[in-house]
């Protein structure tokens, strides 16, 4: 139903542009800032709040590279938010329960200062970053995403009338100063705020478009103001945050030097998850390893994937971490090896390093060999609309064929070239399902992020449950390996980017 609604904005955009006229427009326009007005009399005389401060009893659960597809991990904290006069400063600090560490997110009007838990300095940071906590700082009251809809009104837009079981609510939406398009659930019959959603794309996951939706329930009168004393945030459909709101003071401001900008601030630089300096196929390396058996190195992100070169076709292990790579993979076989297709590729595990570039490979045609447990989550991400960033299966949809893997192994072969491919399951220390990659004429296994043996140690260097659980497997299964290749980390890290089964012994096997 979310994407209907956001299909059908665009639609009622498109249709506003082709239709060269302003009626559709103006009744979208009227009809919204009606509900719009509505709401903002339901939800008090808000406006004329001047500053507020409330508890927070709050969970952050996030998205984690762990055992099994969607699951996350869980920050249960104590926290303040702080808004002074108009809604110019608003803050949110927050003590980690377990450990203590303090953290904090201000906004001084555009300007945003973070103080990240369990480092002593203040970070003054700009970009994409900034205007993430600034969206974030707005969605923990209705009342601030109401007021950013009046600064923004000339954008509303009503979408459409929704019911959610037996309630029914009217959406509108309208563009924010960072470009971000909201779209407010308002209940007809209270006109309170019941949701708030934003459409972006995920750079962290191979996600796609993704739906982030602002829950709030449980309103209570304050000073004579409606205000949510629960919400919870959902992104693609998972929830990631739940918080709980009491001890309200409004428009008593306890502390005055609540917005001054610590001493201890630097100026911060954009944290992205990605490097963002373009590539292309000759950045990319590829090196001989065996008979019709290449390593392909991906530089910006420090990994592998392993190639086999059959008659007609190729295997490739490892697809990288989202589309754009996993096409420039794709480019840079085609490039050397002309006219060969690619007919599979394999992926280790669920995480981005390794299934992130599905999609690409699903465009080019491959056969995705997986496990049972993250069948469903490859089949998301395939299927997933990447309308925002869109990729070559966006704009040129295929019909993903899915290989799992059953008894723990499948193989591959073609003469004498061949690749058994097993599942060593929870004995990887890392996810519930892992495959291993074993090419037996040249007694080389290639593994996913499971082989971590540092260039230099010594006896207190640890040795790290994974590392310790890819020896435990390749006994067990009582393979002949010469030498082990992880995809990541690779040639930028500390770790040897090739090991022989011998340093993999000796390093498990230390006192
Ligand atoms: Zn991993």
């Amino acid at each position: 139903m979310k994407y209907i609604l956001f299909t059908l904005y665009i639609i009622l955009i498109q249709t506003e542009i082709s239709a060269q006229s302003n009626n559709i427009s103006y009744l979208s326009y009227n009809k919204a800032n009606e509900i719009l007005n509505s709401s903002i009399r339901a939800n008090g005389n808000f406006l004329d709040i001047q500053c507020m401060q409330f508890k927070i009893q709050g969970r952050d659960m996030l998205l984690s590279h762990i055992r099994k597809p969607w699951a996350t991990v869980e920050y249960p904290f104590q926290g303040n938010f702080t808004m002074d006069e108009n809604y110019e400063n608003k803050m949110i600090s927050r003590t980690l329960k377990k450990s203590g560490h303090i953290g904090m997110v201000m906004s001084k009007k555009d300007e945003v200062y973070v103080k990240y838990y369990s480092s002593n300095d203040t970070v003054n940071v700009s970009g994409e970053l900034a205007k993430y906590f600034i969206n974030s700082l707005t969605q923990m009251l209705p009342h601030l995403i109401l007021a950013e809809a009046v600064r923004n009104r000339e954008t509303l837009t009503y979408i459409g009338d929704e019911k959610i079981g037996e309630f029914a609510y009217n959406v509108i939406s309208f563009n924010n100063q960072q470009g971000k398009r909201r779209l407010i659930y308002v209940d007809s019959q209270s006109g309170l705020v019941f949701k708030v959603q934003n459409l972006f794309f995920d750079k962290q996951w191979p996600h796609g478009d993704v739906i982030e939706e602002t829950i709030y329930t449980e309103y209570k009168l304050i000073n004579g103001i409606p205000i949510p004393t629960f919400k919870i945030v959902k992104s693609s459909d998972v929830i990631i945050q739940s918080y709980e709101f009491s001890d309200f003071m409004i428009n008593v401001l306890s502390d005055s030097s609540a917005f001054e900008i610590p001493n201890s601030t630097e100026k911060g630089e954009v944290k992205s998850t990605q490097n963002d300096d373009a590539i292309d196929i000759s950045n990319l390396l590829i090196e001989e390893v065996g008979e019709h058996l290449y390593t392909l190195y991906l530089p910006p992100l420090d990994c592998k994937s392993m190639i086999m070169e059959f008659k007609d076709s190729i295997l490739v292990i490892e697809s990288a971490t989202n589309s754009e790579y996993g096409t420039l993979i794709i480019d840079k076989i085609h490039d050397y090896f002309p006219n060969k297709v690619i007919s599979t590729v394999v992926l280790s595990h669920y995480h981005p390093y390794s299934m992130g570039g599905i999609r690409a490979f699903v465009h080019a045609g491959a056969n995705v060999v997986t496990t049972k447990g993250n069948e469903d989550y490859a089949k998301f991400i395939i299927n997933a609309p990447y309308s925002l960033q869109a990729d070559s299966l966006q704009l040129n949809p295929k019909i993903a064929n899915i290989i799992i893997v059953n008894d723990k192994k499948i193989v591959f072969s073609e003469n004498n070239l061949k690749v058994e491919i097993y599942d060593i399951g929870i004995k990887s220390n890392h996810t519930d399902e892992f495959l291993i990659s074993y090419f037996p004429h040249e007694k080389l296994l290639f593994t996913g992020d499971i082989c971590f043996v540092p260039k230099n140690y010594d006896d207190k260097t640890q040795v790290s449950s994974r590392t310790r659980g890819l020896y435990e497997s390749i006994v067990e299964l009582g393979i002949d390996v010469d030498t082990i290749i992880p995809n990541w980390p690779s040639k930028a890290s500390s770790y040897k980017e090739m090991v022989s089964f011998e340093e993999l012994e000796k390093f498990v096997l230390k006192k």
